[in-house]
């Protein structure tokens, strides 16, 4: 085998003939896919981006949400910003897999800093709908224990805490020991709560789906 023909079955190639094959006409998407395969299954992470996307989008392809979920995330895990991208949609809409707007916020932020145009947007916008959910669910929970899950705030104990809890200067964040209930001190770093500051309830873990 000259050193030709061998780059010319190399990932590296198989992904540019597919890339070229996308700018073609929709019969051209078909062979894309051919080329985009055989890549992907050398491990080739752009060829499971771009192949993830197609089966995401239904182009060259039938959609396949399980096969899009399983090729973009193996390439979100060696960090692709566009498979972290398609990932964050996927989330958010539910899309194959259980919604998790916590999960699209996280995969969305990340995309946004690893430069992805418009990701901010979609990280502010998915934000807002978890605060309003937060919100609309901490008033019609009843105000007794303090309660947390893996990603938010459950309940609260009293007064002072709904109030904090609604203007989000009491939150939870993801910690290297798990979630932490926080407050700011007045130089603005998270400080761990173990308790409630004004009544003195313990926080307590709960599930993220507790019926109340
Ligand atoms: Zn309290």
């Amino acid at each position: 085998m000259t050193n030709d023909e061998r780059s010319d079955t190399s990932p590296e190639s198989l992904y540019e003939k597919g890339m070229e094959c996308m700018k073609g006409s929709v019969s051209d998407h078909a062979r894309a896919v051919d080329y985009l395969n055989a890549a992907s299954k050398t491990g080739y992470i752009p060829a499971m981006r771009e192949l993830g996307l197609m089966y995401l989008n239904g182009m060259g392809v039938d959609r396949d949400y399980n096969r899009a979920f399983d090729l973009l995330s193996e390439a979100a895990g060696s960090m692709d910003p566009h498979s972290m991208y398609g990932l964050a949609s996927m989330h958010e809409k539910g899309l194959g897999i259980d919604k998790d707007l916590y999960k699209a916020l996280r995969f969305f932020a990340f995309a946004a800093n690893m430069g992805i145009f418009g990701a901010e947007m979609d990280a502010d916008r998915v934000e807002e709908l978890i605060r309003t959910d937060r919100r609309n669910k901490l008033k019609a929970r009843p105000v007794l224990n303090l309660e947390i899950s893996d990603v938010d705030i459950e309940a609260a104990c009293c007064k002072l805490m709904l109030d904090n809890a609604l203007n989000d200067t009491i939150y939870v964040i993801e910690t290297y020991q798990g979630p932490e209930l926080v407050s700011e001190d007045e130089d603005g770093f998270e400080v761990v709560l173990e308790k409630c500051p004004f009544c003195g309830k313990k926080v307590k873990r709960v599930l993220r789906n507790k019926k109340y």
